[in-house]
């Protein structure tokens, strides 16, 4: 606690991994919060990831000669980014924006932003985690990125230089160190590369759920109710407004992964945020290999983690906005890819998920106090990496609140950047 901290009441709206691990730091340091979410905490899109905390994901989802996969991406049901044909229209402000941020120069700026943030994000998660003593759920087993060919590890030559020269840590393999780190894994993974750094969540609704247990234990409450509104008085926000009541505050801080924009817009201001929604397929393994770590399967864009619950395949992108129904029938067809990829796997599928990755044009997250009210606080749009950053986003947006400066210049995340 920072004794020249004034204590106040505040909602954060959102119990995914990014509002709890807020809501955490604001409890800790002297407030009284109060999270609303009509969902029980962690049981949103950060039930369903892929587990990693990842230290290096510097490179942005839009990358140079992005547009050139575009014709793919509307026509080829394997391909791991995949737009909905119907969905285009609506997107293509967005979509120009992505474009846009996939320029060369672009993208070396935005790594500059990502490492940043990045960098430190195993160690902001290592305070939370001794905090709620959640040792035993994160792994330190790194992440690794598996091919079968040069020319498709080639592909991935742009993001790799990048990486080096923001200073990620990685190690490129052949086959033969491939197989000392995976066994199990198929002898047509031939190249490859690892990021020793990054630790693993071995089932990230434990983890969310393991930062609120302290934040109760500290006197934190969550209400589920579902907000509608803000009344707004001289002083910004005085009220949240909700389906069941109505909740005064002091300040307020975003935290509500896809659905942000629409809370956003309830302030009065538009925000071009996006979802790129993600599939997994929990498979409960009957006989097969083991794996230790999650695995890319790079030639095809998805993941293999091995999660406590099963074995738990997740996939790339798709850009059909959050109400349209799901359609597993790609992450079915990438279950046969999966087979090949752990030869012998028998499982049975035990649970089919869609989550909604909340995704900036950008890739850069928005982590500040609102332009328009000044006890109004943002922390959403991190896409892919929403758990590897979420610790991080409560520290600042703690320094925020407390108006301390943070260790970093925050003018990349600012929401006026659109
Ligand atoms: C398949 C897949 C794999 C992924 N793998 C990784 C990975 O390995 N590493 C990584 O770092 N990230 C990964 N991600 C991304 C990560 O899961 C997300 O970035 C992260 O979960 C976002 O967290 P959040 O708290 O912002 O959102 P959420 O978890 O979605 O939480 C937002 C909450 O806001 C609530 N809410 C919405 N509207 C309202 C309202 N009006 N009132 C009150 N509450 C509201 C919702 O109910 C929800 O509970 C992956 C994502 C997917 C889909």
């Amino acid at each position: 606690m920072d004794p020249r901290v004034q204590p106040k009441n505040i909602v954060v709206i959102g119990a995914g991994i990014v509002g709890v691990a807020t809501g955490l730091h604001l409890q800790r340091e002297g407030h009284s919060v109060t999270l609303i979410d009509p969902t029980p905490p962690g049981r949103g899109t950060s039930f369903g990831n892929a587990g990693s905390i990842a230290v290096g994901s510097v490179y942005p989802t839009g990358s140079p000669g992005n547009w050139k996969q575009v014709p793919k991406m509307l026509t080829d049901p394997m391909s791991p980014l995949k737009i909905k044909w119907s969905y285009l229209p609506k997107a293509a402000p967005w979509f120009l924006r992505f474009l846009e941020a996939s320029r060369t120069s672009r993208v070396e700026e935005i790594s500059k932003h990502l490492w940043a943030l990045s960098k430190d994000a195993m160690n902001s998660h290592r305070r939370l985690i001794e905090v709620a003593k959640a040792h035993d759920i994160v792994r330190p087993v790194g992440w690794l990125k598996v091919y079968s060919s040069q020319q498709s590890l080639d592909k991935t030559k742009h993001e790799r230089e990048v990486m080096a020269r923001r200073g990620v840590t990685f190690d490129v393999l052949n086959a033969d160190e491939l197989r000392q780190l995976e066994p199990g894994l198929s002898p047509k993974f031939t190249h490859g590369y690892h990021q020793p750094e990054n630790g693993f969540v071995s089932q990230p609704v434990k983890l969310t759920e393991a930062y609120f247990a302290k934040f109760q234990e500290l006197g934190g409450r969550w209400v589920a109710e579902k907000v509608r509104r803000f009344a707004v008085g001289p002083n910004g926000v005085e009220k949240v407004v909700t389906d069941l009541g109505m909740h005064a505050c002091d300040a307020v801080a975003i935290c509500a992964g896809a659905r942000s924009h629409d809370i956003v817009a309830m302030l009065g201001r538009r925000f071009p945020l996006d979802t790129e929604r993600g599939y997994h397929l929990n498979l409960d393994v009957q006989e097969g290999p083991e794996l230790r770590r999650p695995v890319v399967i790079g030639d095809h864009g998805f993941v293999l983690a091995p999660m406590q619950d099963g074995l738990r395949l997740t996939s790339g992108a798709e850009f059909a906005g959050v109400d349209a129904p799901p359609d597993f029938r790609r992450i079915y067809r990438m279950l046969e890819l999966a087979k090949e990829a752990l030869p012998g796997l028998k499982a049975d599928v035990t649970r089919e998920w869609l989550g909604f990755r909340p995704s900036t044009p950008d890739s850069v997250p928005v982590i500040g106090r609102s332009p328009d009210h000044s006890n109004v606080y943002f922390g959403f749009g991190h896409g892919h990496i929403g758990l590897t950053l979420a610790a991080r986003t409560g520290e600042l947006i703690t320094d925020l609140v407390a108006d301390r400066t943070p260790d970093i210049d925050m003018t990349p995340y600012r929401a006026e950047r659109y």
